[in-house]
């Protein structure tokens, strides 16, 4: 079987690197925050050419902070999509504020006319649009620099969901440049990934990186005084070690990623009726997923390709808005959201990551053109 991702072969590829860096942390006997976690933070900020990072337990716990850290909260609505990862719309909720989700454009992205649209068409006595979190998904740029526009047109706070999209760029800008914040998850599967959960938010605002590292760890900015009301969200050490050793690979990695990308979309064209990843104008995606669009037959290729030995998954099976803990209770955007709808009926993630040899893509792709 050719697993759709592979966490454990990253770890073997470093498997000596890591093993020392562990072995490092263990023996020096620092296992909450310290300098191996510093570190990593002072090696992302420079990867993202960010002033600051802060570094925390998860993804999810990234955005709850950045929202936290530039005062969102009870009251304030935050407009994000519905066609992503849960966490996204979990996390406005935890940090208090109230989610509104708009429709997908053409790239599976945060479509910027119906951001527009949503906001010219706001509710009177809804919550007041004060933020709005487009997500890179699939490690694609979101059509940022539209939206940025949006976002200043109408006063929004713009935080980038990046926790797919580590390193892609737009224009030759890295994604996570053009908003306040940045949320990365370091969940193992992802582009730059831990042994367990992980997150880190860069900034470039001197206030909000001491927000961020007060709220983190219970308000504090003295240790047992807690300033403000915080939480809990540390990275562990242990694997922060480990990220380092996984940043100095990411160049790499990323390169692995847009190769096999590259093969897939070239042993794959001119299927009739499946549509392959589209590239926007000036975008370099950094392929968290290769994710093609299979219209009404997904699931029968999905079966298929699971008889010939090849794992896929679905990003995501069943939009957010759609979901039980969620159906009827969050505000949709102008429109609806008819392309997010139909993504999820649609879409299915090829095996894709950084040590995935040649081999295995071309058997993918002969599966592929055998069943379709
Ligand atoms: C993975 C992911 C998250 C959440 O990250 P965790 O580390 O799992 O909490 C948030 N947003 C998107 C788009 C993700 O893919």
């Amino acid at each position: 079987m050719i697993p759709q991702t592979n966490p454990k072969a990253a770890y073997l590829a470093q498997r000596e690197a890591i093993d020392a860096a562990i072995r490092r942390v263990l023996e020096n006997g620092w296992y909450i925050q310290g300098e191996e976690v510093a570190a990593f933070e002072r090696d992302f900020a420079a990867y993202t050419g960010s002033k600051h990072a802060v570094a925390c337990a998860s993804g999810t716990d990234a955005l709850i902070l950045a929202l936290r850290g530039l005062g969102i909260g009870p009251g304030d609505a935050v407009i994000t999509v519905s066609h992503t990862a849960v966490a996204t719309v979990a996390a406005i909720q935890l940090a208090g504020a109230t989610p509104v989700l708009v429709d997908t454009d053409e790239y599976w992205a945060m479509s910027p006319q119906a951001l527009e649209a949503t906001l010219q068409s706001w509710p009177a006595g809804a919550p007041k649009p004060k933020a709005v979190i487009p997500v890179h998904l699939y490690g694609q740029p979101a059509a940022i620099t539209e939206i940025a526009a949006i976002a200043e047109k109408h006063n929004l706070i713009l935080i980038e969901d990046n926790a797919q999209a580590h390193g892609a760029t737009l224009n030759g800008r890295m994604v996570g440049r053009w908003g306040k914040a940045a949320a990365y998850s370091l969940y193992p599967t992802k582009n730059l990934g831990a042994i367990g959960d992980g997150g880190i938010v860069t900034t470039d605002d001197d206030s909000v990186a001491d927000a961020l590292r007060a709220l983190r760890e219970y308000g504090w900015r003295e240790r047992y005084i807690s300033a403000i009301a915080g939480m809990n969200s540390r990275l562990d050490p242990l694997q922060a070690a480990v990220l380092r050793v996984k940043l100095m690979a990411l160049p790499a990695d990323t390169a692995r990623r847009q190769a096999i990308a590259a093969r897939y979309s070239a042993g794959l064209a001119g299927l009739n009726g499946l549509a392959l990843p589209r590239i926007r104008a000036g975008a370099a995606p950094v392929y968290h997923l290769y994710v093609v669009d299979a219209g009404a037959r997904r699931d029968e290729l999905q079966a298929k390709l699971k008889d010939k030995g090849v794992g896929t998954l679905i990003h995501y099976p069943v939009p957010v808005h759609l979901q039980p803990a969620y159906q009827g209770k969050i505000a949709l955007g102008a429109g609806g959201l008819p392309n997010t709808e139909r993504a999820a009926k649609s879409v299915l993630s090829l095996p894709l990551f950084p040590q995935l040899p040649d081999s295995d893509v071309d058997t993918v792709i002969a599966a592929v053109k055998a069943v379709w």
